[in-house]
């Protein structure tokens, strides 16, 4: 099952109050397939939300509509009375002509319905993509004006979705991930807000993780190359004039790294004899490696 359905299935499982059921059922209405006097239907591969289209027309109606299921494992409900479409129109107070020309905000009484009609207007035209993968929310709405006045619907819950045009239809979309889980959240969905939550705290410890390998292995990396650097002037020196010729102090370090090619500069430290500083330490290899430069120049001329 795809995420977005899990999503529908829960949300279609919550219990409304009386005054939530009108606002969710006046939003899978007018967000359905087709909403005027000449044809009030949804297509919807989800069961569950064709029941609750079901449920909404019989709610505003007092009628059943007609449900079928097509050979593409849809859902069809269709209202095929022109009267009962007429009742339903007038019970939600809207215009006859053109009902989807506005949104009738007297159908949304308390305020507990706004977040009752953003989730009928997902349950009819929404989307979410699995957030492991992506995060991205979006409805698709057919009418233009009605995208319109849903875009102010927003500033209720301060969500300020994006808009964009794909084919004929108006896309109204979150990228971000708190705007999807806040309106995941107003439409009462608190499992896929959860799982919002977790993949984003999972998203996080990978990248941490992959923050901390990549300057491990960057480390790593440079300690190699640089034990390389000074075995092969420690070897020059070795070979050429001994190391005996390299000062004193500078004797025990030059034979600590010959035996210990796999250690950092900074490991050799608790090796030598005597106590000394890091920078100390980094100072005498850097001397070490002059000691080299100096006695190649000499040996080349
Ligand atoms: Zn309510």
């Amino acid at each position: 099952m795809s995420f977005a359905k899990d999503v529908k299935t829960e949300l279609t499982q919550i219990q409304s109050s009386d005054c939530c059921a009108v606002a969710c059922g006046y939003a899978l209405l007018l967000f359905g397939r087709a909403f005027s006097a000449n044809e009030i239907s949804i297509l919807t591969e989800h069961g569950g939300v064709a029941s609750l289209y079901c449920d909404a027309v019989a709610l505003l109606s007092g009628r059943v509509a007609d449900l079928q299921e097509t050979p593409g494992g849809y859902y069809q409900v269709t209202v095929r009375d022109e009267d009962q479409r007429l009742q339903i129109i007038n019970k939600l107070g809207l215009d006859l002509r053109n009902p989807r020309s506005a949104i009738n905000l007297s159908n949304l009484q308390n305020e507990c319905c706004f977040g009752a009609f953003l989730r009928g207007a997902f349950l009819a035209c929404g989307t979410v993509t699995d957030p492991t993968k992506d995060y991205h929310l979006e409805f698709s709405v057919s009418s233009k004006p009605l995208c319109d006045q849903f875009l102010k619907l927003f500033d209720e819950f301060d969500l300020r979705p994006r808009l964009t045009q794909r084919n004929m239809t108006s896309v109204v979309y979150f990228k971000n991930s708190e705007e999807i889980e806040d309106t995941l959240g107003h439409m009462g969905s608190s499992e896929a807000f959860m799982e919002f939550i977790g993949a984003k705290v999972i998203k996080d410890i990978r990248n941490q993780v992959n923050r901390k390998c990549n300057f491990e292995n960057a480390n790593a990396k440079r300690a190699v190359q640089s034990s390389a650097t000074q075995r092969d002037a420690i070897v020059f020196i070795r070979d050429t004039v001994g190391l005996d010729s390299l000062p004193q102090e500078l004797q025990e370090l030059a034979q600590l790294r010959l035996e210990n090619p796999e250690l950092s500069t900074t490991a050799l430290l608790p090796l030598l004899s005597e106590s000394i500083t890091k920078s100390g330490l980094h100072h005498r290899m850097k001397r070490i490696e002059q000691f080299a430069n100096a006695l190649k120049k000499r040996t080349e001329t």
